[in-house]
């Protein structure tokens, strides 16, 4: 891309460079899609059930994380599983729930695709496209997404290095697609306390080698529900742009990933700690019960997109 500049040999003090292949040559990027922007001020909330399980719990937690002010909803119709025998999504059932949740609430969707000749159904049903850490180099998929102009959300592949994760996204945007936002969901390591370790470094580094907004994804990481609200605060704290956080209505009886699900209460008592933690960073997460109330709504979302970090948080 004419945008990348040549890898120097050293540095402008002679010092030799790190081992980066890239480097951009433009700057923070803010990418929108469904009435959300990544990389303002405000950090988005991205919630929801690991999968879309039936219409009507789908509805009703879709509704209940919308009053909580909930930004995007998650939940996957395509859910890439480990061993065959797992649930693995309604499918195409899975995307009319999603597409019905958007209309109901108002929010926009987020939700993984898993094959090339399925990018446009999904795009037809959701917002984000999210391409996920066992498909991080999926290139027949990357350059799928790569030629449409649908917003993707590239999840960190759980073996990937920084490098290699931009190198992924790169393969989305030489194809012209520069409507990208990346995901930290955890590496292996040798640790076995957590499902993956959360590198929360990556969050900071990615912002300072590539234009990207950057989210986190506290529930794959952590593994267990009772961690995710600590990871939750720091990736915040660390300048994540926004949250992908599993919520299930029952958490005990959910066909995937339950373990390190919340349940919406536990999710409604976290909401107001990450208010906090954004508000000392210099950022905000939207109270929508509040903004519906508040006659000033319009100046806060125009604060919102001037860059302003509202005090009122
Ligand atoms: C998911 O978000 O549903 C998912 C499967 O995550 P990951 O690709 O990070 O494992
Ligand atoms: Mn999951």
């Amino acid at each position: 891309m004419s945008d990348l500049l040549p890898v120097p040999e050293q540095d402008q003090k002679g010092t030799p460079t790190m081992d980066l292949q890239l480097r951009y040559d433009q700057p923070k990027q803010t990418v929108a899609a469904g009435g959300v922007i990544f990389g303002s001020p405000e950090v988005i909330v991205m919630a929801g059930p690991c999968a879309v399980e039936s219409r009507d719990s789908y509805l009703a937690c879709a509704r209940s994380l919308m009053e909580m002010g909930v930004r995007v909803l998650r939940g996957g119709a395509f859910k890439p599983r480990t061993s065959p025998y797992s649930f693995a999504g309604l499918g195409r059932e899975g995307l009319k729930i999603l597409a019905e949740a958007r209309e109901a609430t108002g929010l926009a969707v987020v939700t993984e695709v898993l094959d090339p000749r399925d990018v446009e159904l999904v795009a037809a049903h959701a917002d984000i496209l999210q391409i996920g850490s066992r498909n991080m180099q999926n290139f027949a998929l990357l350059h799928e997404v790569g030629q449409g102009g649908h917003l993707v959300m590239l999840k960190r592949g759980m073996a990937a290095t920084c490098e290699e994760w931009l190198l992924a996204a790169e393969h989305i945007r030489a194809g012209g697609n520069e409507r990208i936002i990346l995901c930290e969901r955890g590496i292996r390591t040798f640790e076995t306390q957590t499902r993956s370790t959360l590198d929360l470094s990556a969050v900071p580094v990615l912002k300072e080698l590539a234009p990207y907004p950057v989210v986190v994804d506290p529930s794959h990481s952590s593994g267990k529900s009772e961690l995710v609200g600590a990871m939750a605060r720091a990736a915040v704290a660390v300048g994540a742009d926004g949250l992908l956080v599993e919520v299930h209505p029952d958490p005990a009886h959910a066909l995937s990933d339950g373990r390190q699900s919340l349940d919406p209460a536990q999710f409604s008592e976290l909401l107001p700690e990450l208010r906090r933690v954004a508000k000392a960073v210099g950022r905000l997460i939207r109270d929508e019960e509040r903004d519906t109330r508040s006659p000033g709504k319009e100046t806060q979302l125009l604060k919102i997109k001037q860059g302003v970090a509202n005090d009122d948080y």
